[in-house]
Parts: structure tokens; C-alpha cells; sequence
């Protein structure tokens, strides 16, 4: 891999760990030429669980369109790209934690709308009134007052 500094081609690993519960592989190198140092992480893509839509049929976690979905939510809204990512990140933590090998669509969902909330909470409206399908009306004020209560009620993480 390139060197981030110099641009030099080689670059030697001088450390290699599992991190993440054994998710990621946390690698040191050093630059052979300027001789900086700089880490990088490899994570396996095919971790990711497959997911159950509710016609039954499976199918491959989809990161791309989790973001779109996200952008969608947040558009406008002041939350930056590196906030963004770093709940997408917590998103497929989630999910691979779980263990499963296959995910309902739902559960995803779910995982979406914990971000968000913690994120924006027009975002995490929005998201919901599109995710929920809110029934009527009152279903989506009792989200809206629920959103006004203090924050943090009932999550661990
Ligand atoms: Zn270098």
C-alpha cells in the first residue's frame, strides 16, 4: 500500500492485531522510504449479515443503499459526513453482533432509527414517518413527545 506521506509504493507492516472482538485486523506500517508511521483496518465484508425483507426473500446486506437511505433522511440537516459514517460503522457493528446469519429487514430498520435518533431528530422523524409507516396521526405525535422527553431513557449503549 502507498505511503500516505510520500507516496512511496512499499510500505512493511510492523505490527499486525484483531481488534473489534476479532472484526478487524489493525495493521502498523512504516514507510521504507520517509518512515512514517500509519495504521490501517481491514474488516471482511462478508460478515455482514444477509437480510430477511418481508416477502421472505434474503438478501445481501446492501451498505450502499443504507447510506442513501440515510442521506435521505439527513438532507439538509447539519450532521457531517464523518457523523454519518460513523453511524453507519455502529449500524453494521450492531448487526454483526447480533451473530445471525440472516437479519429481518426490520432489524436493520431498528438499527437505522437508534442512529439517527442520537444523530438529528428531524432525520430520525423523518426516517421513522417513511420506516413505521405511521398508522394515523396520533401514533406519530406519540413519537414526536417522546422525542421531547430527556434523552437516553432506556438505552445501554
Ligand atoms: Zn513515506
Amino acid at each position: 500500500m502507498h505511503c500516505p506521506f510520500c507516496g512511496t509504493h512499499e510500505t512493511k507492516v510492523v505490527d499486525s492485531r484483531l481488534v473489534a472482538e476479532g472484526q478487524q485486523i489493525r495493521r502498523r506500517r512504516e514507510c521504507i522510504s520517509c518512515h512514517e508511521r500509519f495504521t490501517t483496518y481491514e474488516t471482511a465484508e462478508l460478515l455482514m449479515p444477509r437480510v430477511i425483507k418481508t416477502d421472505g426473500t434474503r438478501q445481501p446486506f446492501d451498505e450502499d443503499k443504507l447510506r442513501a437511505g440515510i442521506q435521505r433522511a439527513l438532507e439538509k440537516r447539519p450532521v457531517s459526513i464523518e457523523e454519518i459514517e460513523a453511524a453507519i460503522t455502529r449500524i453494521k457493528q450492531r448487526l454483526r453482533a447480533t451473530g445471525e446469519r440472516e437479519l429481518p429487514s426490520r432489524e436493520v430498520g431498528e438499527a437505522v432509527m437508534l442512529e439517527l435518533k442520537k444523530l438529528d431528530q428531524v432525520a430520525y422523524v423523518r426516517f421513522a414517518s417513511v420506516y413505521r409507516s405511521f398508522q394515523d396521526i396520533n401514533e406519530f405525535r406519540e413519537e414526536i413527545e417522546r422525542l421531547s422527553t430527556p434523552a437516553g431513557e432506556g438505552e445501554t449503549s
